[in-house]
Parts: C-alpha cells; sequence; structure tokens
C-alpha cells in the first residue's frame, strides 16, 4: 500500500486479469446458471480436493443450503460455537431447527470438543464448527462426537479456505466432515462481491444442495415422482429458494482462484512478520500461535489484549489507531449475547469462554495487498497508542 493511504483490517485483491475474466462474461449469452458457474465449480472442487463444489449465492446461503442437505429440519438442533458470525447460528433457524451453542477457548476463539460433547443428544442433526481466523477447529475429535449421534459435520469454513488440518485440505471432506462451506465476500479469501460455495464428495448431498438452490426443483428424470409428457417437465420435491451465483461473480472467482496460493502464502509471511515484531510488545499476543499456525489460511490476523490492565477501552485504542491511518474490527461478539438469542431463552453468561475471547481480541490489517513496511506501520501505530501502558 501506498505511504499513508487507510489500511482497512482486509480488503480484496483485484487485478487486471479479474477485470477481464468479468467483462468476458458481460459480453458471453449466459450472465447466470452457465458455463463460468460450472467452470468455478471444477476449479473449486480440485482446489479442496474434493469430489463436487456447488456454486450459491453466499457464505450464509451455502450454510442453509449444507443444513437442508443434511436433512436439518424443524425440532432438530445443530450444535454451533458461541464464538461465531452469526450466520453459522441463522442457518439452522431458516430451517425451523434450533442452534445449541457450544463455548469456545477463550484464547483462540475455537469451538471446544469437549463442549460439543456435553450438548450431544438424539435431537442433533449437525454440527457446525467454525475455523475462526483460518486456523482449524478440532476435526477428529468432533468427527468421533458426530459419529456417536449419527450427526452430519459441516464446517463453517469460510474463513479457512487453503487452511490444511494435518495432511487433509479444509473442504476435502475426506475425514472428519460431510460438507464444508466458503463464503466469497471481498474480506474473505477469494473475492467475488458476493458469493458461496459447498464442497464435499456424497453424490446424494449433491443432488439436495442443487436441488435447494434452485427452489427445490428437479430435471432429473430418474427422480421424477410422476409420468413425464416431455421434455420441458420439472417437478417440485422440497421447498428451496434462488440461491444461483452468477457466471459474473464465478468468472471473478475463477480467475481469483487461480492466486490462492499466493494470496494464501503472502497472508501468512504478514503473519509471521507480525508474530516477530509483536514479540517486542508484552501487551499485545497473537492468537494464532505455533500449534495452530502451521496450517492456518490466516483470513485475519487477530491478536489479545487486556484493554482492563492496559488501562484504555477496546474503542479508544481503535480510535488512536483509526487516527493513524489503521482500520481494525472485532470477530466476533458472541452469538449468544445477541438480543434476537437471548429473548429466546440463550443464557450469554453460560459462555464465559466466547465472553473471555471477546474482551480481548482484536482484528488488525491483513490482505494480501499489504506490505511488510504496512505491518511496522500497523506495529508503531500500536506502540504509540500503547504507549505509557503499565507493563503486565
Ligand atoms: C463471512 C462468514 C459467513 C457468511 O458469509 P457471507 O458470504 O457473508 O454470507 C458465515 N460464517 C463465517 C464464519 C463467516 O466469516
Amino acid at each position: 500500500m501506498r505511504d499513508g493511504e487507510f489500511l482497512p483490517y482486509g480488503r480484496q485483491c483485484i487485478e487486471a486479469d479479474d477485470i477481464a475474466a468479468v467483462v468476458e462474461v458481460l459480453r458471453s449469452d449466459y450472465l447466470t446458471t452457465g458455463p463460468a458457474v460450472s467452470g468455478f465449480e471444477s476449479a473449486l472442487a480440485d482446489a479442496v480436493g474434493a469430489d463436487f463444489a456447488v456454486a450459491v449465492s453466499s457464505g450464509t446461503a451455502a450454510l442453509h443450503a449444507a443444513y437442508f442437505a443434511a436433512g436439518v429440519r424443524e425440532g432438530d438442533e445443530v450444535i454451533v460455537p458461541a464464538t461465531t458470525f452469526v450466520a453459522t447460528a441463522n442457518a439452522a433457524r431458516f430451517l425451523g431447527a434450533e442452534p445449541v451453542f457450544a463455548d469456545v477457548d477463550p484464547d483462540t476463539g475455537l469451538i471446544r470438543a469437549d463442549e460439543v460433547e456435553r450438548l450431544l443428544n438424539e435431537k442433533t442433526r449437525a454440527i457446525a464448527p467454525v475455523h475462526m481466523t483460518g486456523a482449524t477447529a478440532p476435526m477428529a475429535a468432533i468427527a468421533t462426537l458426530a459419529e456417536r449421534v449419527g450427526a452430519t459435520v459441516v464446517e463453517d469454513a469460510c474463513h479457512a479456505l487453503g487452511a490444511t488440518i494435518e495432511t487433509e485440505r479444509v473442504g476435502a471432506c475426506r475425514r472428519f466432515s460431510a460438507l464444508a462451506a466458503f463464503s466469497f465476500h471481498p474480506v474473505k479469501h477469494v473475492a467475488m462481491g458476493e458469493g458461496g460455495a459447498i464442497t464435499g464428495n456424497d453424490p446424494a448431498l449433491e443432488r439436495r444442495l442443487r436441488q435447494f438452490r434452485n427452489h427445490g426443483i428437479t430435471r432429473d428424470p430418474a427422480e421424477f415422482q410422476q409420468p413425464s409428457p416431455g421434455p420441458w417437465y420439472y417437478e417440485q420435491h422440497a421447498l428451496g429458494h434462488n440461491l444461483r451465483l452468477t457466471d459474473i461473480q464465478a468468472a471473478l472467482g475463477t480467475s481469483q482462484l487461480a492466486k490462492l496460493d499466493r494470496f494464501v502464502a503472502k497472508r501468512r509471511a504478514l503473519a509471521q512478520a507480525y508474530d516477530a515484531r509483536l514479540a517486542e510488545l508484552p501487551h499485545i499476543a497473537p492468537v494464532t500461535t505455533t500449534a495452530l499456525a502451521a496450517g492456518s489460511a490466516y483470513h485475519l490476523y487477530a491478536v489479545l489484549l487486556d484493554f482492563e490492565q492496559l488501562g484504555r477501552t477496546r474503542t479508544e485504542v481503535m480510535n488512536g489507531l483509526r487516527a493513524r491511518g489503521i482500520g481494525t474490527q472485532v470477530h466476533y461478539i458472541p452469538v449468544t449475547d445477541q438480543p434476537y438469542y437471548t429473548a429466546r431463552g440463550v443464557r450469554g453468561e453460560d459462555f464465559p469462554g466466547a465472553r473471555r475471547y471477546h474482551a480481548r481480541t482484536l482484528s488488525l490489517p491483513l490482505f494480501p495487498g499489504m506490505e511488510v513496511d504496512d505491518v511496522d506501520r500497523v506495529v508503531e501505530a500500536l506502540q504509540a497508542v500503547l504507549a505509557d501502558a503499565p507493563t503486565p
């Protein structure tokens, strides 16, 4: 970034070939449900090592469709972490099911397997771990727990395109989950404006995802319940939505996806630069420490600050950084403290891990268009804002 330019916490990286790819679609025959969408689906499936990818209109739509495909319906429970974006929980509500919240590790914001275990019961239809910041949730333990009650594991992988768990790429869904949901919002690894996708390997799940994306309609004669009078015939078997992605978005996504390795490598290099420089600041600890860092895709570079001990509120620190041209963000307010859920009987105080994580977390600027000089700028601004703070 140029010197003095405002550094947001995240932003897209759009290059000339991305723009050319979109313009080409605008001149083509298809603006939606055309070859650019199927091209993106193949490219994404290849990138994560899954048999299929189904593209949809957003990450929220991806979670909604994935829960539907998993058979989530009224009366069911979906276990989700208390620390996440609201969509992970809301997608269960869209289907008349109840999200059941598991507390998170106060230092990583990741769902705790022992909390998941406590919540398991015969109503548990799905478990949706979130790979907070791009570091991965304890998937092996969660997969074992899901098996115990026959629940489907749906990864909320919106932070984790390009991450790995042991030797498996997130989204491959070979060992730990049935489905993984991704978002292509501009701050995520691959930008489409709005967009999402679900990856997996089970053809029956893929069929349900494709049906749900298109109003619950099937055009496959093998699935018809009534005799087909002609080639124009179709049947609606479930209540789906229009969750379709356009070819315009898909063209941008395919062009961006080709750069995923470069983007992730850059994010990791910037994170390492932050780690090295922040080691000199006694008040700040990176959220992603060595054990988690190896496979992280670094959607966010989050740090923990003890604001009470620093004698400054988070708002004061954020405003001080903003005055120095540095944007920051808070990921996330516990969903268990949102009025919509407390009105439904959720008690925020039952989630001390999520509250403790939220009280201390701050996301610093991290995106592929940054350089190490920008990291220096952020760290210098932090030093200035925290000057004279009592040493812990
Ligand atoms: C971004 C995000 C979503 C929602 O994705 P949209 O594309 O904005 O609908 C869901 N869960 C998590 C963890 C996210 O970061």
